[in-house]
């Protein structure tokens, strides 16, 4: 007996559509090994029409009234929270993560949109002094086709938080889903139907070289957004700027270290060490700090007594809600981690925790690997170095504060840093030094909203999540007026 799986279309300007090449990508469940869907491998010419759909749609999306606008997505986000459950298990099944996490990433999605809908009015232009007879006022202009990318890690969070602030300032969007998590995208572009109007959110699937390179150099939008791998980020950077000149931000990868000083609460700091790393999500996300750098007096009994915590989280079915940690949502990320704990060990680090695949009852078909800890790493080494994206947490000792921002700095990567401390001086201080673009004092992983996230060096370019991004969907426009008659020499 052949069993057929279910087809999801793409959404272009309103209408459903199986791509102009009839060829798909299958959608394979990370836990089980089973497909369970397929979805278009969409082109160039997909693209186009996804372009030229929201091109058709801006007019008429960016001169209503504002406040119409607001209510529109706050619509979005009720129908989101409405079908929260069924968007979490849809993300489960097709990118391995633990339904608990995938719930609260579907809330997540509908309060980033309740949070731009309630910023529309904050969208001001100013007005500069001029002298008699003259004003000048500058305008916040939408740039008119949005384009964004996103990652894997969290397939409905990202599809619907970072539609928000574009649709907010005015502009329609072109998404393109990762190929290896698209379902709950589809899903939110057949929801979005029932409030947005026809092409001004349209959904396109495929792969990165195919459909995400289309969108890259299409000429008629002027506006990208990516959030993905460090490498992929610089791709796209310069060949964005081969076809036209375009606003690029990119979220991009990161290596975060988390210091912990001795007189910080040890409990505290042994918890946010595991919590810091994204378990939850099996350490596939950008903000994981995967490098501990702990002071050379607790070292020791610190790595120890992580190590058991680290031992005591279950790997299970991502759909339990028991389940601390599910499964590696590809077989290339599942072959990259691994190799990285192949790494570690050739490069002398000491495996502490993890460090194999799990090998149980109904597990045996899926991607599992135990939350990995290795300490004594070299600071310099490549396990200490490369982002992983995985459940792989490098740990190492630290003598003094310049040993601890000399260790913090030394990679490519700027995204979060973490200090704990009881010291609000060296706190602070710390603060100021550490390159990255998030820093939590005493904390980890929380992303307080309204706040600006995003990175330093090769983390990124631009911020979001916060007021700035949602400016940042605009282009400034200045007017002069001359209303006095004035000639220029008076
Ligand atoms: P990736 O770079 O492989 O892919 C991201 C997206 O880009 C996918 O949709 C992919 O199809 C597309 N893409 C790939 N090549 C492309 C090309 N040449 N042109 C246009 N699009 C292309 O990243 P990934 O493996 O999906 O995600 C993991 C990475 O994302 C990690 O490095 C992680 O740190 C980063 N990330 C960053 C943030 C952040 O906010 N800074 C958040 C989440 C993930």
């Amino acid at each position: 007996m052949t069993t057929t799986i279910p087809t999801l279309p793409m959404h272009i300007g309103g209408e459903d559509s199986v791509g102009s090449a009839g060829r798909f990508i299958e959608a394979e469940n990370p836990a089980t090994g089973e497909v369970i869907a397929q979805f278009p491998a969409g082109n160039a010419d997909d693209v186009d029409a996804a372009v030229a759909a929201a091109r058709d749609a801006f007019p008429g999306w960016s001169r209503i009234d504002p406040m119409q606008r607001a209510r529109i997505l706050n619509q979005l986000a009720d129908i989101i929270v409405e079908n929260a459950d069924e968007l979490a298990h849809l993300d489960v099944t097709d990118n391995g993560s633990p339904i608990r996490e995938m719930r609260n990433d579907a809330f997540v999605g509908a309060a980033q949109l309740r949070y731009y809908a309630g910023l529309i009015l904050q969208l001001r232009g100013h007005t500069v002094p001029t002298g008699q007879g003259r004003l000048n006022y500058s305008l916040r202009q939408p740039w008119g086709v949005v384009a964004r990318i996103i990652p894997f890690n969290h397939p409905f969070m990202f599809a619907a938080s970072k539609i928000a602030a574009p649709l907010a300032a005015g502009n329609t969007v072109v998404i393109k889903p990762s190929e290896f998590t698209s379902l709950s995208a589809l899903r939110l572009g057949e929801l979005a139907k029932e409030v947005l109007p026809d092409g001004v959110f349209n959904v396109v699937t495929g792969y990165g070289h195919e459909a995400g390179d289309a969108l890259v150099a299409h000429p008629d939008i002027r506006r990208l957004a990516f959030i993905g791998s460090a490498a992929t980020g610089r791709a796209i950077l310069r060949r964005a700027a081969e076809v036209s000149v375009k606003h690029v931000t990119l979220e991009l990868g990161g290596k975060n270290p988390l210091v912990v000083y001795p007189d910080s609460d040890i409990d505290i700091a042994l918890d946010a060490a595991t919590r810091g790393m994204n378990f939850t999500w099996q350490g596939q996300s950008c903000g994981s700090t995967s490098r501990l750098i702990v002071h050379k007096d607790i070292y020791a009994e610190f790595v120890d007594r992580l190590g058991a915590k680290l031992d005591d989280l279950t790997s299970g079915s991502p759909a339990s809600e028991d389940t601390d940690t599910g499964a590696i949502v590809s077989q290339a990320q599942m072959d990259k981690v691994l190799s990285y704990i192949d790494v570690g060990r050739d490069e002398g680090a000491r495996l502490v925790a993890g460090g194999s695949c799990v090998s149980a009852d109904g597990l045996d078909a899926g991607r599992f690997v135990r939350p990995t800890l290795f300490a004594d790493v070299d600071p310099a080494s490549r396990l200490a170095q490369e982002e992983i994206f995985g459940p792989v947490l490098a740990a190492m000792p630290f003598e003094d504060y310049d040993d601890a921002i000399r260790i913090a700095n030394m990679v490519e990567y700027g995204l979060t840093a973490s200090i704990f401390t009881r010291d609000l001086d060296l706190a602070h201080r710390f603060a100021h030094d550490v390159e990255a673009g998030y820093v939590w004092v005493n904390d980890v992983s929380r992303h307080t909203p309204g706040t600006a996230f995003g990175g330093f060096k090769n983390s990124g370019l631009g911020r979001e999540e916060d007021i700035e991004e949602l400016e940042s969907y605009t282009q400034s426009k200045n007017v002069h007026v001359n209303f006095g008659g004035q000639r220029r020499s008076e």
